[in-house]
């Protein structure tokens, strides 16, 4: 059971301690308290955990400084949706919002390899109006040979090129807590330039003490992909790992599964889950459609497969597009077989853009639709 406090409800207050007070005294329930500093109020959300069967909605909201109250039936405590919950569906995270309402789309290089590189992309974007991207500095590789990306020697050009560009969120995959430290320290360096997201990916979806680690912070939002050879209730129960430390800024990405039914494709396109996510829990989703399908191949149609299911993706609400481009393909030193080149992204956007006007006329067709055909 969730207590939504009364906005800016003070600890100090005499009313809070006494709700705390009547609280502790209820036998095998818990409390954890979970407060988010906005810019203009502090919302303060109590969580009873135990069974909380007999305990009535009633009673609970006549409780002082207690403004709504949420019956928890469900797994994913914080970032599910419960019944009669009108908890937020979006966080605004360095001037952009992230909502299940809204779109965004990162483009960028899968790892940054170059300054030169870094520099042309994020004019690119810059120059299409766009404000965040992805950039890879600290890459998982299935070998130990591979490269493994430039790690914290990269962070301080591609920071200081953000600023410059005016690029507000980049999203940045880390696999290790050093990792936070590093990005923490470079952002510092250059006086705060840019936002990040942080991405949990496929491989550590389930590592629970990097999740851990990253929940307990809250200056940065993340980005969690779901795990390649999991259910889907397993990677929902990883976002939640998350949110049950402390941060709920987070953002679930549905990127394919492994197995070789989805061949030639990379990875088995799972963008039908889209609704499935926005309808379980509240928190905004992603489409990764170049590590789904993982070539520049094309249907006779000549659109790109990638471009196919991103379609499919934002026509059926997706919130956000991480996808991978690059100059010079060829020359890439991760990913390039699936990377898009920076003059196909004007078209790009511009079919994103058709898809979502199309996922915005299926709303309102719905919503005409129910009215005229009330159940
Ligand atoms: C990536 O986005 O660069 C990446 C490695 O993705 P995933 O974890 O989905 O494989
Ligand atoms: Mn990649």
């Amino acid at each position: 059971m969730i207590l939504v406090l009364i906005p800016d409800t003070r600890t100090e207050s005499s009313e809070y301690k006494q709700l705390m007070a009547h609280l502790a005294n209820f036998p095998n329930i818990s409390t954890r308290i979970h407060s988010e500093i906005g810019a203009e109020h502090t919302l303060t959300e109590v969580y009873l955990i135990g069974n909380t069967n007999a305990l009535s909605i009633e009673e609970m909201r006549s409780l002082p400084c207690v403004d709504r109250v949420v019956r928890i039936s469900e797994d994913y405590r914080v970032l599910g949706r419960h019944k009669n919950d009108d908890r937020p569906t979006h966080f605004d995270y360095n001037g952009v919002r992230f909502g299940q309402d809204t779109l965004n789309v990162f483009a960028g290089l899968c790892a940054v390899d170059t300054l030169e590189h870094v520099e042309a992309m994020m004019k690119t974007l810059r120059g299409l109006g766009q404000s965040c991207t992805r950039m890879g500095a600290y890459k998982p590789r299935t070998s130990p040979y591979s490269f493994q990306g430039h790690g914290k020697n990269c962070l301080p050009y591609v920071f200081d090129l953000a600023g410059k560009y005016d690029i507000k969120v980049i999203a940045m995959e880390i696999t290790h807590e050093s990792h936070l430290e590093e990005i923490r320290e470079a952002l510092h360096q250059t006086g705060g330039a840019t936002g990040v997201m942080l991405q949990i990916g496929t491989r550590n979806t389930q590592n629970f003490e990097l999740l851990k680690i990253v929940g307990r912070q809250q200056e940065f939002p993340v980005l969690i992909k779901r795990g390649f050879g999991i259910t889907l209730d397993e990677s929902l129960n990883a976002a939640e790992y998350l949110a049950s430390e402390g941060n709920r800024k987070v953002i679930f990405a549905l990127r394919g599964m492994k197995t070789n039914m989805g061949d030639p494709h990379r990875n088995f396109v799972d963008f039908a889950h889209v609704p499935v996510v926005k309808r379980l829990t509240r928190m905004p989703v992603c489409i990764d459609p170049s590590h789904s399908v993982g070539t520049r191949a094309c249907s006779p149609d000549g659109i790109f497969d990638v471009m196919h299911v991103t379609a499919q993706g934002v026509i059926a609400g997706a919130n956000m597009v991480l996808v991978d481009f690059h100059p010079a393909p060829c020359k890439a030193l991760v990913d390039g077989p699936q990377a898009m080149l920076f003059k196909e992204l004007p078209y790009f956007l511009e079919d994103v853009q058709i898809a979502r006007e199309a996922y915005l006329q299926r709303v309102t067709l719905t919503e005409q639709y129910k009215v005229a055909n009330p159940e």
